[in-house]
This record gives structure tokens, sequence and C-alpha cells, in this order.
């Protein structure tokens, strides 16, 4: 069940540097820009710590060739209709191949792979997607061809309001 709590990204990304490591493989550099003064937001840890792993493990995968995989967080504040204020952007962007326009539009649903069966379940996105809302946030990507992909989880700041 899902179980929303205070996090403190720049302390909580401490814990997860090593499983994010086990998912970036061998073969990728990890890197982290992580603010010291993101704002506390309020979101299940667990979901949060899964998507992440979901998205530097989609990262290598776009990198066969290698390259890098730079997690960051930082403060935006946001005047879109659907998300409007103070927001706390956790990206993971790499390096790798790059996300054609025509499946573009289709990663967040659920069990749509590219990869071979037995590779993908098509799941991770969807996980991501599902968690980000669930918070309250949402989830943006902006890739180009042969470039790279950067997906970014908005999580609003959280109040000292209870909701
Ligand atoms: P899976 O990884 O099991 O295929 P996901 O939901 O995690 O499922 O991703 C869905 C699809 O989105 C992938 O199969 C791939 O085509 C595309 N994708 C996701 N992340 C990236 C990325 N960083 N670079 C390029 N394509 C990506
Ligand atoms: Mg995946």
């Amino acid at each position: 069940s899902v179980n929303p709590q205070p996090i403190h990204f720049a302390e909580r990304i401490e814990a997860i540097r090593e499983v994010l490591h086990t998912g970036a493989g061998s073969s990728v550099q990890l890197a982290f820009d992580i603010d010291r003064n993101v704002w506390p937001i309020r979101a299940d840890v667990s979901e949060l710590e899964t998507g992440l792993l979901n998205l530097v493990i989609n990262a290598r995968d776009a990198m066969p060739d290698g390259g890098t995989v730079t997690v960051s967080a930082r403060n935006v504040v946001l005047s879109e209709t659907l998300h409007a204020g103070e927001f706390v952007a956790i990206s993971v962007a790499d390096t790798g191949l790059g996300i054609p326009s025509d499946v573009v539009d289709k990663i967040f649903e659920p069990f749509f792979t590219t990869k071979p069966i037995g590779k993908g379940t098509g799941l991770g996105l969807s996980q991501v997607h599902g968690f980000a809302h669930q918070a309250g946030g949402t989830v943006k990507v902006e890739s180009e061809l042969g470039k790279g992909t950067t997906f970014t989880i908005l999580l609003p700041r959280e109040t000292a309001e209870p909701r």
C-alpha cells in the first residue's frame, strides 16, 4: 500500500546511491548533481526509489556503447495550468540512443516495450508515471535521437499543513 511520508531528497539519495550504481552496471558512468537545498517533498519512499532505479536501468539499456547517466535534483517554480507552484525536479539524463517520435507517445503505457522478450516488461515507465501522479506531480520526457534522453519527475514541495 502507498505510504506517503516527508522526504529530504538530498539526504535520501545517499541511501540509494549503491542500488543505482548496481542498476547502471559497469559499462556506463553514473553521476550525481543534487542541490543540497532542495525542498522537502511528500511521497512513498519505496515507490520513489523503484522509479529512480527503473529510470537508471532504462538509461543503461539506451547506452549500448557506454555513456553517462546523471541523476540531478533542483527546485523549480512552475506556472502551468495543471501544475503550478513549487516543485522539486528529479531528473535522470542519459547520453544514449534517444527515443523515436512515434515511440515517445506510448512509453508510459503499461506493457509497452521495444526490448526483446525476456529483456523488458514494459512496466518501468508505467510505474514511474503512476508514482509521480499519485504523489501529486507529473513526469516529463525530453529526447533527441543520437544525443540522449532526460526524464524528469516533478514532485510538489511539502507544505506544513496536513492534506
Ligand atoms: P522496458 O524497459 O521494460 O521496455 P519501460 O516502461 O521502462 O519498459 O520503457 C518502455 C520503453 O520506453 C522502452 O522499451 C524503450 O523503448 C523506451 N525507453 C525508456 N527509457 C528510455 C531511454 N532512457 N532511452 C531510450 N528509450 C527509452
Ligand atoms: Mg524499463
